[in-house]
């Protein structure tokens, strides 16, 4: 298996290749071409099987660099993943100028909302900040058309899921839903079920 199996962009494996990610991982080889083929997606995975490019290479494919609104929206249960996942996407991005924002508490309103208001592609934060932009109206979501859930489980731990719940309902309906998640509480079924359409299921 390679990267160049699916429809990958000149500039996405050029990234990838700089990385120096020779072969898709097991869940990217399962996530990617059905990512790439907008379908919702419920995936349980571990931490370290590369589960961020998972979904990261699909939505960096994916959105449109003409397009001056937000078109991707990842939340995270922690600022650091946050972190970590906002620099994941840079760097698939990089040859393809993605520009991806994070979005955190405990940092200021106003650097964040002038960060805003430049042209951003990719949002990743979590579900707190998230929509208290939203509430604002600094965060436009009207053209969000990914939706990436990371670690589900954690987000139910520390009580988020009624946030994420809140998020989802301002967000179009024609967008594609990808979850992960290392275990799949009836708590996280149900979120599934709430918030996709027939999605796919995948257990690594
Ligand atoms: P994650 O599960 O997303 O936290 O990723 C775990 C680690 O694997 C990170 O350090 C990634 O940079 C690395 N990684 C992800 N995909 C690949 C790949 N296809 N080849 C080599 N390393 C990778």
């Amino acid at each position: 298996k390679s990267f160049n199996d699916y429809t990958l962009s000149e500039e996405i494996l050029r990234a990838l290749a700089g990385l120096g990610y020779e072969k898709p991982t097991e869940v990217q080889d399962k996530v990617i071409p059905v990512a790439l083929g907008k379908k919702d997606l419920t995936v349980k995975s571990r931490t370290g099987s590369g589960k961020t490019a998972a979904f990261g290479i699909p939505v960096c494919e994916l959105v449109e660099w003409e397009e001056n609104k937000p078109q991707a929206l990842i939340l995270t249960p922690t600022r650091e993943l946050a972190v970590q996942v906002n620099e994941d996407i840079t760097n698939i991005g990089r040859f393809k100028r993605i520009k991806s924002t994070p979005l955190y508490g405990k940092e200021s309103f106003s650097k964040q909302t002038a960060q805003l208001r430049q042209k951003t592609h990719v949002i990743v934060g979590t579900p707190g900040r998230v929509m208290d932009h939203i509430d604002r109206g600094t965060l436009d979501v009207e053209r969000i058309r990914f939706l990436v859930i990371d670690e589900a489980d954690e987000m139910l731990n520390m009580g988020f899921i009624e946030q994420v719940e809140k998020i989802v309902k301002t967000l179009p309906k024609d967008r594609v839903t990808l979850l992960f998640s290392a275990t799949l509480p009836k708590d996280v079924e149900k979120l599934c079920r709430n918030i996709m359409k027939s999605p796919v299921d995948i257990e690594i």
